[in-house]
């Protein structure tokens, strides 16, 4: 970490810098990027130790910035323009600025909780279900994520992917004739160019089993200028009968639904791209049921469909962001009801170890009593007991969670069932 002391030189000078001063150093930058260019944004990205002229920083940022345990800091100006220079509690703001809990590695962390490297067979590629593998592509991105849980990755040179690299998990895959489903990722495959971006699908093109390719890419979040009609014409040249193109992005605020992330959508979808969403539930940015409410309504809007929603994983430094894992049941349990389906997400938990993904989700079945063969629910949207009967004859009654008995003898007089519904006319009637 040679840029330390520079970082500290500068925050000591930053505290000169006025809220005023900050506003005109914002809009001196933004009046230097040519808005729609996306190389203009990433020549001109804002570097750790210059945040201090965009931002006026807390003891707790400024303590983070100089001491952080992850690898880098970093942000388009256009991703810039959606934070807020005054207010540390500005959800865009929070994630790109570290603040002072991220210096600490805790006992609990670990830098790779997945075990994505054992799950390795050759440099840059996972493979942990038999049909699906990762592809680590490249380890740039255009923002560096505080919750990225690829910081060991991200923004090291030594993790650099070459073409030889490439190559090699290319032939692994060929020789797996079960992987029919490549997930690229990173860092960010959008921030490699045009031609590189081709030069691999063209590959998983050739490669007969492969039959479906993802996208994992930040830059409609961040540098939705990307998706050029250059890059969309490659997309749509690749995304034909012999291999179907998804991407999966990741919106975590409803600042984040801008204009300019429409447009990028819309032109992904005009090439046949299907877009999903994978946010992830972050301390103080969106966690809570009206944040994701209101995040899921704006993608919907902009004909995003949910996929995913993840809690961070314990990654170093990342005890500033974690929720306790009841949010994320929360959550969901909030949003059922009150959204379509399309924008609820799949709450997941990626397991420690290397476990693979599961979904977790509230318990919306109380149970099954055994007597009456009858299952329990208690409804989503009025909190209302239902009951329903296992058809005759099953041979699935020792599967199910008991009911308790008591339970029974409080709810099941006053449960609606076939017979009995709940009905607009209120009750007193
Ligand atoms: C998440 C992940 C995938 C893709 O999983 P889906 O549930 O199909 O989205 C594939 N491989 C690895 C190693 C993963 O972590
Ligand atoms: S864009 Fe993705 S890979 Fe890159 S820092 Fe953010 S979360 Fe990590």
């Amino acid at each position: 970490m040679e840029d330390f002391p520079q970082a500290i030189a500068s925050q000591t000078e930053a505290n000169y810098f006025s809220p005023d001063r900050i506003l005109r150093e914002r809009e001196t930058l933004f009046s230097r990027v040519d808005w729609s260019d996306y190389k203009s944004h990433l020549r001109n990205r804002v570097k750790s130790q210059d945040l201090n002229r965009y931002f006026a920083l807390t003891d707790s940022e400024k303590y983070g910035l100089e001491n952080s345990v992850r690898l880098n800091v970093g942000t388009t100006p256009y991703y810039l323009s959606l934070s807020d220079p005054k207010d540390p509690n500005c959800p865009i703001r929070k994630m790109i600025v570290p603040q002072a809990e991220e210096s600490v590695f805790s006992a609990e962390e670990s830098l790779d909780p997945l075990h994505e490297e054992d799950l390795s067979p050759v440099r840059g590629l996972t493979h942990m279900y038999p049909d699906r593998v990762l592809l680590f592509s490249n380890h740039e991105c255009s923002v560096y994520c505080r919750h990225c849980m690829r910081g060991r990755k991200v923004s090291s040179s030594d993790e650099r992917m070459d073409v030889g690299d490439l190559e090699a998990c290319f032939e692994y895959i060929q020789s797996h004739s079960e992987i029919s489903d490549v997930v690229i990722s990173g860092g960010d495959p959008l921030n490699l160019s045009d031609s590189k971006i081709d030069w691999i699908l063209e590959n998983l093109e050739r490669i007969p089993h492969v039959k479906i390719c993802r996208i994992g890419t930040r830059n409609l979040v961040t540098l939705p200028m990307r998706i050029t009609p250059q890059l969309c014409e490659i997309l749509e040249a690749r995304n034909q009968e012999r291999l179907s193109i998804f991407c999966n992005t990741q919106f975590n605020h409803e600042k984040e639904c801008t204009d300019e992330a429409k447009l990028a959508i819309l032109r992904l979808l005009k090439s046949g791209v299907s877009v999903g969403n994978q946010c992830v539930i972050l301390k103080g940015i969106n966690d809570d049921g009206e944040s994701m409410l209101r995040l899921h309504r704006r993608l919907l809007e902009m004909r995003i469909r949910a996929y995913y929603m993840y809690d961070p994983e314990v990654i170093p430094g990342s005890r500033g962001f974690r929720t306790p894992l009841a949010k994320g049941l929360e959550i969901i349990e909030y949003m059922r009801g009150k959204i379509g389906g399309m924008g609820i997400p799949q709450f997941v938990n990626d397991l420690p170890g290397g476990g693979g993904k599961v979904t977790l989700g509230p318990n919306w079945y109380l149970g099954f009593h055994r007597e009456t063969r009858t299952h329990v629910f208690k409804s989503a949207v009025h909190g209302t007991f239902h009951l329903s009967p296992e058809p005759i004859g099953s041979e699935y009654d020792s599967k199910y969670p008991e009911l308790n008995s008591e339970l029974w003898e409080s709810i099941h007089k006053k449960a609606y069932s076939v017979s009995r519904g709940i009905s607009l006319v209120s009750e007193e009637d």
